[in-house]
């Protein structure tokens, strides 16, 4: 389904949680709400859902405003955190249970349920209860009873907040393949920027009630709009003064200019390494961590710190040595704009 936002706010007492949010999402894409925790991220997926009024703004699936209409008649389905399963239901039945209300026959709903219980890979655990299933297993069962009356649009709230790192991690991808072959339209919250890079085909990135910027994980990670954006997504150092880096012009007139250096912008090794030798920064390493495929180098530059990464011996380099530095390009940004700029 297309799902359209236009001028969303809500306020919560004097609280103003969600600032004019407008934003489009083609039918089948998946798309991430990722932000810092009290953003607004699930207040929007509630309104979305119908289970919070907006003060001002339209939410239009399929062309249609639907603001009035109440929860069960959007033809969204929702998966919270908490798996929110009925504790005295089998999976079966519990995968039955939005068919059943809406009074659909038996043999369908039977159907339904296998077609479903397949789809989720559940298939020999129809007759247990949520209390005899792995956390991961139990959300699965979420999903299929999510998807079960067919809905337009699916809405997940940190659907894998509650299970530990593993199975979170298979259970990323799995989503991934299942929204890919139910081909529905997905929204889901997040606040892991991981999470959301690996499974989204759009992320929305929300910072205290503002839709930041909207986006594929990749054109956000290389064009930031904003510094929040810019320092949320991706590792990065931060240097008050774009100036104290060689090769690296600040913009013209009073204003500071800053920089933002992601690790991959910066290349270190013995000091004659560098064709570029004017531009080279003296550096010191400062810290080596192993990090399973490659060496985190911190290097330290005229005070700064430095995070970069490596694939190494660690024989190569050591602590307290002193290094070349060459920062490739930097993200720089002052009040009025912000900007790429390769080392020249
Ligand atoms: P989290 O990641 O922690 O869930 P979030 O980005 O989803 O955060 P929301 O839950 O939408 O953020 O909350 C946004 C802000 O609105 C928070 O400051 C929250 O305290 C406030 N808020 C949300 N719901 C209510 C409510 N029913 N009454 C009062 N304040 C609320």
């Amino acid at each position: 389904m297309h799902v359209e936002v236009r001028g969303l706010n809500k306020h919560f007492g004097n609280f103003h949680a969600v600032k004019d949010v407008s934003f489009e999402i083609t039918k089948g894409h998946l798309i991430g709400l990722l932000g810092p925790s009290g953003g607004g991220k699930t207040s929007i997926l509630r309104m979305l859902a119908g289970l919070e009024t907006p003060d001002a703004g339209e939410i239009v699936f399929h062309g249609q405003v639907v603001n009035n209409l109440p929860p069960q008649e959007r033809g969204i389905g929702f998966v919270f955190q908490n798996y929110a399963l009925f504790k005295h239901m089998t999976v079966f039945d519990n995968i039955a249970f939005g068919l059943k209300v809406k009074k659909a026959n038996k043999s369908f709903i039977r159907d339904r349920v296998m077609e479903l219980v397949e789809l989720t890979g559940l298939k020999g655990f129809e007759k247990r209860y949520p209390q005899q299933l792995s956390g991961g297993q139990r959300q699965r069962v979420a999903f299929a009873r999510a998807l079960a009356p067919e809905p337009q649009l699916l809405l997940l709230d940190e659907p894998f907040a509650a299970i530990d790192a593993k199975i979170r991690q298979e259970l990323r991808s799995w989503l991934r393949e299942l929204i890919e072959r139910v081909g529905i339209t997905s929204i889901f919250v997040t606040h892991d920027q991981d999470e959301a890079i690996e499974v989204a085909d759009e992320i929305m990135i929300i910072n205290q009630g503002r839709l930041e910027q909207k986006g594929t994980p990749w054109d956000i990670y290389k064009e930031p709009k904003t510094t929040f954006v810019a320092t949320f997504i991706g590792e990065s150092t931060l240097i008050e003064n774009a100036a104290e880096l060689k090769g690296f012009k600040p913009a013209e007139g009073s204003q500071p200019t800053k920089a933002l250096i992601r690790p991959e912008y910066i290349e270190v090794g013995d000091r004659e390494e560098f064709s570029v030798a004017s531009a080279t920064e003296k550096g010191i390493v400062k810290h080596l961590q192993f990090r399973g495929s490659e060496w985190l180098v911190e290097v330290e530059v005229n005070g700064h710190k430095l995070v970069t990464y490596r694939s190494l011996e660690k024989e190569t380099l050591q602590v307290g040595q002193e290094i070349a530095v060459l920062v490739h390009r930097a993200y720089l940004f002052n009040d009025e704009r912000s900007w790429i700029q390769e080392n020249s």
